[in-house]
């Protein structure tokens, strides 16, 4: 049988890994990190996932937590008004929820990834315990049919040329500050259901809150980020998860309140509950050359990184994973040539790239128009469906959403529609 080495067990790694070891294939896994060190370790994401991705894990059968993990039903916009907060707390502009057609769910890396690791091995996998340098690859590219590197945003990155056509950014363009935490109320305009919140702060940063499924069961994620430089950019060097949390309190208080208004009574839900850092947004060529001249094909965040402000990363990793591995069955005994890695990776970037197109824009100011389909959903449903749906299939938002005359146009045909309707 075929032999195909990954390198890197996070979402799309691990993903590959037992879908391959599901079809017969012979796969060697490579991970930098036992599943207990990933297991005890450190928060990594706030990973929440929407319908298609959710039904890659089922159709594989991994979706181990889906009965204990909460359902997402929705996902709330919010925005401050600009300035409100120069006197005190910040006032609310816009506030709604959207209803999502089926339901998202966030399941910490900690426990998705060490449950899946253990899985691979008793499931008969090589599970080898490794930090990958290039010259390992090297050797290990002579011996396998296949070496996919799916190591995330890490120092493998260097073998992948940025692909300078497709990444905007040279520079981070958000501040990130994740905290994990037990205690959250339900917000009280829908304490019947979950929601993932998004509190965009004009000129300032945005908070995501949502929960999650950790290593203590239920809890939710307040999570900051930043423009740089700006005043959310304050984690930098904060060492303590308790004063960690303290400023992400501090700063809900003052520009979101209404959500700090359930946080009041949070706490940690571990030391290990908190993350901070920031990274550029880049997308790589997909084929990493060698020394001695052999391929390597990068997999999900190796190759498209996009920031987390519209939470697509582990999203795209496992519509990755699912393409990476419907092109390797399809592609039988032939060898997996540089001809095969660039079309396999155009299968994933033809959904990809809506991912980045629509990540990047949320990153920068909006303009009129994405101002006026966000203030027009809160009094039209059926926008606030169509945005919360976007973060499952973001191909939808080129629909609608980046030319002003498309906005105006979608906006007219469904207040048209309610006026029909009510008529
Ligand atoms: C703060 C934050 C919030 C996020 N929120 C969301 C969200 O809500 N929704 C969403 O969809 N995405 C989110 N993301 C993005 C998402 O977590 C990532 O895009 C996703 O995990 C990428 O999957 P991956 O398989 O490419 O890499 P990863 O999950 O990063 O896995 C890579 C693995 O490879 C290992 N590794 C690295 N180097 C080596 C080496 N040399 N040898 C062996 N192993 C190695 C790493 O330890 C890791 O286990 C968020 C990211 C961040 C930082």
């Amino acid at each position: 049988m075929r032999k195909i080495l990954v390198v890197g067990a996070g979402q799309s790694g691990l993903q590959l890994a037992l879908g391959l070891q599901s079809h017969g294939y012979e796969v060697t896994l490579m991970s930098n990190r036992t599943a207990d060190e990933i297991r005890s370790g450190r928060v990594m994401s706030t990973q929440c996932m929407f319908d298609t991705a959710l039904q890659h894990e089922r159709d594989l059968q991994l979706n181990f937590w889906e009965s204990q993990a909460p359902k997402i039903e929705g996902l709330g916009v919010s925005v401050a008004a600009p300035g409100s907060w120069a006197e005190g707390p910040a006032a609310r502009a816009i506030d709604w929820v959207g209803r999502l057609d089926g339901y998202a769910q966030s399941v910490d890396q900690r426990v998705k990834m060490a449950g899946w690791m253990e899985t691979f091995a008793q499931r008969g996998g090589q599970l080898v315990i490794h930090g990958a340098a290039v010259s390992d690859l090297d050797y290990f590219s002579r011996t396998y049919d296949l070496v996919l590197v799916s190591a995330g945003k890490g120092e493998l990155v260097s073998m992948f040329e940025r692909d300078a056509a497709k990444s905007p950014y040279n520079e981070p363009q958000r501040a990130l500050a994740v905290a994990y935490v037990h205690g959250l109320g339900p917000r009280p305009e829908h304490p019947e259901y979950d929601a993932v919140r998004c509190n965009l702060v004009p000129g300032v940063g945005e908070l995501f809150v949502m929960p999650t499924f950790t290593t203590s069961g239920r809890a939710d994620i307040l999570f900051w980020e930043g423009i740089p430089g700006g005043p959310l950019d304050v984690f930098k060097g904060v060492k303590d998860p308790a004063e960690h949390l303290s400023l992400t309190l501090e700063l809900m208080e003052r520009y979101t309140p209404w959500e700090y208004a359930r946080a009041t009574k949070v706490e940690l839900t571990d030391a290990g509950g908190t993350l901070s850092g920031r990274y550029a947004p880049t997308v790589r060529k997909p084929i990493g050359r060698l020394p001695s001249g052999g391929l390597v094909l990068g997999v999900a965040d190796v190759v498209v990184a996009n920031d987390p402000i519209t939470g697509q990363g582990s999203n795209s990793a496992s519509k990755c994973a699912a393409a990476y591995l419907a092109s390797i069955l399809e592609h039988g005994d032939r060898p997996f040539d540089e001809a095969w890695m660039q079309a396999t990776f155009e299968r994933y970037w033809a959904t990809a790239q809506h991912v980045t197109k629509w990540t990047n824009a949320m990153l920068a100011p909006p303009p009129e128009h994405i101002l006026n389909l966000i203030g027009a959903a809160g009094q039209l449903q059926p926008v606030a469906d169509r945005f919360a749906n976007g973060f499952d299939n973001p191909a939808d938002f080129e629909e609608y959403f980046y030319e002003p005359e498309k906005a105006e146009a979608y906006l007219a045909s469904v207040a048209g529609a309610g006026a029909g309707a009510g008529a």
